[in-house]
Order: C-alpha cells, then sequence, then structure tokens
C-alpha cells in the first residue's frame, strides 16, 4: 500500500482522516491525533495568513495549534 504522510505532523499513520480545512477551502489528510488537536497543518496556516490575512490565524498561532518551527511574522507577509 502507497505511504500517505499526515499533512501536519508529516508520520506515517496506518489511518488518515479526510478533513476540510478551517483555514482554507481544501481537504485535508490527517491524523486522528492532528484532527483530535484542532491542528492545522503550518504551511496552511502560512498561505491563509498570506492570503487573508494575520487575524484569520492569529488563533492558530497564539495557540500554537500546529507541528514545526514557529510562525513568523516575515513569513506571513509576502
Ligand atoms: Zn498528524
Amino acid at each position: 500500500m502507497e505511504k500517505i504522510l499526515c499533512y501536519s505532523c508529516n508520520k506515517t499513520k496506518h489511518k488518515l482522516d479526510v478533513k476540510k480545512s478551517s483555514l482554507l477551502p481544501i481537504n485535508l489528510l490527517m491524523c486522528e491525533t492532528c484532527v483530535t488537536s484542532k491542528f492545522e497543518p503550518r504551511w496552511v496556516i502560512i498561505l491563509a495568513g498570506r492570503s487573508n490575512g494575520v487575524d484569520h490565524v492569529k488563533e492558530y498561532i497564539q495557540k500554537k495549534r500546529y507541528i514545526g518551527n514557529e510562525v513568523s511574522a516575515s513569513e506571513l507577509l509576502v
């Protein structure tokens, strides 16, 4: 079987759920842990922040609802 990675934590999981992103009009493949934690992939937060403004993603950044390095202000500016 093809290995699929969770969009959020990048780990290979046996089971991934399709979840509609709360920030962008796309579907995400995420593992149960990330779905339960209400995480969004880091790149989704950056893309959404760039296209919709920092306020749109502020909550995700403040509550650190993503995996990976801290999203810096400069990454949210194009
Ligand atoms: Zn995950």
